[in-house]
């Protein structure tokens, strides 16, 4: 069957990465017979200066069509004094909202060849594998009403509010449980259950929903403590879920736990498993046009892909691996660069991780 991938290249470093998650994705096509198809469109910086809006009718139409979507990234200093609407993070906002992507993976993976790069101690964070589901698309960051109002007393209050539905809880807390199957079958749900009325339902419906997901076993914890613990011994963890607020936060640092931004891949996946798939870093303009960005995030993106959206996890496990293997052949970008190893460019990397899959 043909799998149809839209590939966004986006701004900055976005081509020279992109390209070479192609290049394994089209590697194993060939080896393992994937049937995976590629379609090329343009967003952010790259989209508006073609066509004068981040997210074209074109982009539009390529996205819907397709089943997954590999992104690079979007933005840069050329489009930062346009207005608003038309800079290049609308049209990655668009896309969300487009394919309603309402479910948010961040995985926090830490390599044992880096676990120098990690503030925390080596013990703790060497080979750290947890994943973060975050609800994307509602919550206090959409919840109405909002803004800043005039007391009576004179003085300005700004104010928002914090609202899911049922049924908003309900399909996040199945996408964990079914992401937690495919992973190690534990999951934890974060909220302030003793505080907040909101996530006291949150607390409710994931538990009912949980009923239907027996073999995955299921935990409560308070947010504020899930920060502590994240810090404290993140290990502990396998997958989190939990609501867009305390998810935009918990992820971020569950990312540094890791140390290198240029590792890290993310999905935003919709109610049928369709999904986009990126690097959780920017364009990075500093370093773009240079050969030496980390493709790692990227290709570690498309194996999520091969993952989620065509639960291929033999494919998936086989990117990995060859990553794995690429590090311990101590090639690194100069990002991850340390003594004794052997600098190598963005396209020599992509060459490794394949070197590394002819091998296995
Ligand atoms: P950034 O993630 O692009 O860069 C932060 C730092 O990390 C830079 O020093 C950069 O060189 C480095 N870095 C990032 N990715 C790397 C990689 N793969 N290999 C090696 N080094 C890497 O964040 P920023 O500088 O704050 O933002 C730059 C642009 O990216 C802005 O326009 C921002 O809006 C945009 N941005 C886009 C996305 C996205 O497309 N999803 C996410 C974040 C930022």
């Amino acid at each position: 069957m043909t799998k149809k991938i839209a590939v966004l290249p986006g701004d900055g470093i976005g081509p020279e990465i992109v390209a070479e998650a192609i290049k394994v994705l089209d590697w194993l096509n060939s080896d393992m017979n994937l049937g995976l198809v590629f379609e090329n469109g343009l967003i952010g910086g790259a989209a508006y200066d073609v066509y004068g809006t981040p997210f074209p009718e074109q982009t539009i139409a390529l996205v819907k069509q397709a089943d997954a979507i590999l992104l690079g990234a979007v933005g840069g200093p050329k489009w930062e004094s346009l207005d608003i609407s038309v800079r290049p993070e609308k049209g990655l906002l668009g896309l969300r909202s487009e394919l309603q992507l309402f479910s948010n993976l961040r995985p926090a993976i830490l390599y044992p060849q880096l676990a120098g790069a990690s503030t925390l101690k080596p013990e703790v964070v060497s080979s750290l594998d947890l994943m973060i589901v975050r609800e994307l698309t509602g919550g206090i960051y959409f919840g109405q009403p909002r803004g800043i109002r005039l007391l009576d007393n004179g003085e300005r209050q700004g104010f928002n509010t914090l609202v899911y539905s049922e049924s908003e809880i309900r399909r996040i807390a199945h996408s964990a449980f079914q992401i937690a199957r495919k992973r190690n079958r534990r999951l934890c749900s974060v909220d302030k259950a003793n505080v907040l009325e909101c996530t006291e339902l949150w607390r409710e419906v994931v538990t009912e929903t949980g009923k239907q997901y027996s073999d995955v076993q299921l935990s409560h914890m308070y947010v504020d403590n899930a920060s502590m613990q994240l810090v404290r011994a993140p290990k502990q963890f396998d997958v989190i879920v939990t609501t867009n607020l305390f998810g935009d936060i918990l992820s971020d640092t569950a990312a540094m736990l890791t140390g290198s931004i240029g590792m890290l891949p993310s999905a935003s996946l919709d109610a049928n498993s369709k999904g986009m798939y990126e690097p959780i870093h920017g364009s990075a303009p500093d370093i773009a046009g240079k050969g030496i960005a980390n493709p790692l995030a990227t290709i570690l993106s498309a194996a999520m892909m091969l993952h989620y959206t065509f639960n291929d996890i033999e494919a998936a496990v086989r990117i990995k691996q060859a990553v794995n293997d690429a590090l311990d052949a101590s090639v690194r970008t100069a990002d991850i660069y340390s003594e004794g190893m052997q600098k190598v460019s963005t396209s020599q990397m992509g060459n490794a991780v394949i070197s590394a899959l002819t091998k296995r």
